[in-house]
């Protein structure tokens, strides 16, 4: 659920009307709701309190400071995937010993820089990046911890490109694989190898998937046990599914009930990596209509927002809820959301019922916290829009509008043209 909710036909982001927002900042904008973030967090918190996790917020979903240390200040983790991620991190003080480091290529410069940092784990996805880690650590005289990220070979009934716990992924190592490796553990004296973990894919939204690969994950670790292989820290990942359409995803409870029996009683450390399930229905994109079209065939309402944006629409085809920000009465049609970019694959929804509206109204495209931002471009040489965080009566911009100048930094004529 979501502090997004009309109030006498206007939109409100808690105790703020978005047209306010809107009147101080333009369009298009994204508007993130404290308190819906540390709900959700607080709502993971609580039901996995017996195994007290670290939940390590996945960073990639959205990296802004202010997000970030609004959910370090309820006492979270950091999952990252980048050097970048890493000193943002640090500048809003996360504590290193809470971050955990993911990603199929990473290069010297940042294993370098996290191994300097002192962070918890780097989650390492093949034996070529364990020999890399190894020889930095040698040479930097220090101790890389590390979890092994598996690939466990579960299907997780998402969308084919964020699925990622399958052998036809790019993501982590067979179990097999992983078995060799922590037998030969000794060939990597700069290595304490003390975790396991898992990341099968995002936007689930029923627990089986999650428990086979617990399941799956647990036994491995009971059986390396008595190889004499101790391995004291479980990584489940993140990938908790949330409300777009009309999913029916598990909730926080519904998910901690199912696996909690199962990670209770092999006393592992458990560490988490939520996402979107945190960030998603905290944020919404508010843009406003510029021109109607009606080609005899199709309506088209164009608006000022489009794929570079907010890409999750033209990327996954993925549904975002839009809602007028004034109520209205007025007759529904049908109506194409597009947005100014020059491809066909710039929408932000196609075919919906939206009451007739005029040039100048706003529409706000609902659960755009993750995954959204993040992934915004300048393709067309667009400035992105501002963000902006409300908390009970205030808000405040928390990333500045894109000016030109920012767009052009770096471009350079040669001389021998
Ligand atoms: C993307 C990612 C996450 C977060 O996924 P959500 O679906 O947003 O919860 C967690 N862990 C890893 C390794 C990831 O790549």
């Amino acid at each position: 659920m979501h502090d997004f909710h009309f109030k006498k036909a206007e939109l409100y982001c808690e105790d703020v009307k978005i047209s306010d927002v809107v009147r101080k900042v333009g369009t298009p904008c994204y508007i993130y709701s404290h308190k819906t973030l540390i709900d959700h967090f607080t709502k993971i918190q609580k039901a996995f309190a017996p195994v007290s996790p670290l939940i390590c917020f996945a960073m990639k979903s959205n990296d802004n400071m202010a997000v970030v240390k609004s959910l370090l200040n309820e006492g979270a983790g950091l999952d990252i995937v980048s050097i970048g991620e890493l000193k943002k991190a640090l500048m809003v003080k996360a504590d290193p010993r809470q971050i955990v480091f993911a990603s199929v290529g990473k290069t010297e410069e940042e294993i370098r820089f996290a191994l300097r940092a002192g962070i918890l784990f780097f989650n390492v996805e093949s034996v070529p990046e364990l020999e890399f880690i190894n020889r930095i650590a040698k040479d930097m005289r220090k101790k890389a911890q590390v979890a092994l990220r598996i690939n466990p070979d579960v299907e997780a009934a998402t969308h084919d490109f964020i699925t990622t716990g399958t052998l036809k992924n790019k993501f982590g190592i067979d179990l097999a694989s992983t078995r060799a490796i922590l037998k030969q553990r000794k060939k990597y004296p700069y290595i304490e190898i003390k975790g396991l973990h898992i990341h099968i894919g995002s936007q689930i939204v029923t627990s089986a998937p999650f428990i086979n690969a617990v399941k799956k994950m647990i036994e491995f670790i009971e059986s390396l046990k008595k190889e004499s292989i101790e391995i004291t820290h479980l990584d489940i990942g993140g990938g908790l599914g949330i409300i777009y359409k009309d999913e029916k995803p598990q909730t926080a409870q519904d998910f901690a009930n199912a696996v909690l029996p199962y990670l209770e009683k092999t006393g592992l450390k458990i560490i988490m990596e939520p996402g979107r399930f945190i960030v998603g229905n905290a944020g919404i994109f508010v843009t406003k209509v510029l021109y109607l079209k009606d080609n005899g065939f199709k309506k088209f309402l164009i608006v000022d927002g489009g794929m570079n944006d907010l890409i999750r629409p033209s990327l996954y085809n993925a549904y975002h809820e839009i809602v007028p920000v004034k109520e209205t009465h007025a007759k529904r049609v049908k109506v194409d959301v597009v947005g100014p970019i020059c491809e066909s694959g710039d929408f932000l929804g196609k075919d919906r019922m939206l009451p007739a509206l005029k040039q100048g109204d706003l529409l706000a495209v609902m659960s755009a916290g993750a995954y959204g931002y993040v992934m915004s471009s300048n393709y067309n040489v667009r400035g992105r829009g501002p963000e902006v965080l409300v908390k009970g009566k205030q808000f405040a911009i928390v990333k500045e509008r894109e000016t030109f100048e920012h767009l052009i930094e770096g471009e350079r004529i040669p001389a021998f043209i």
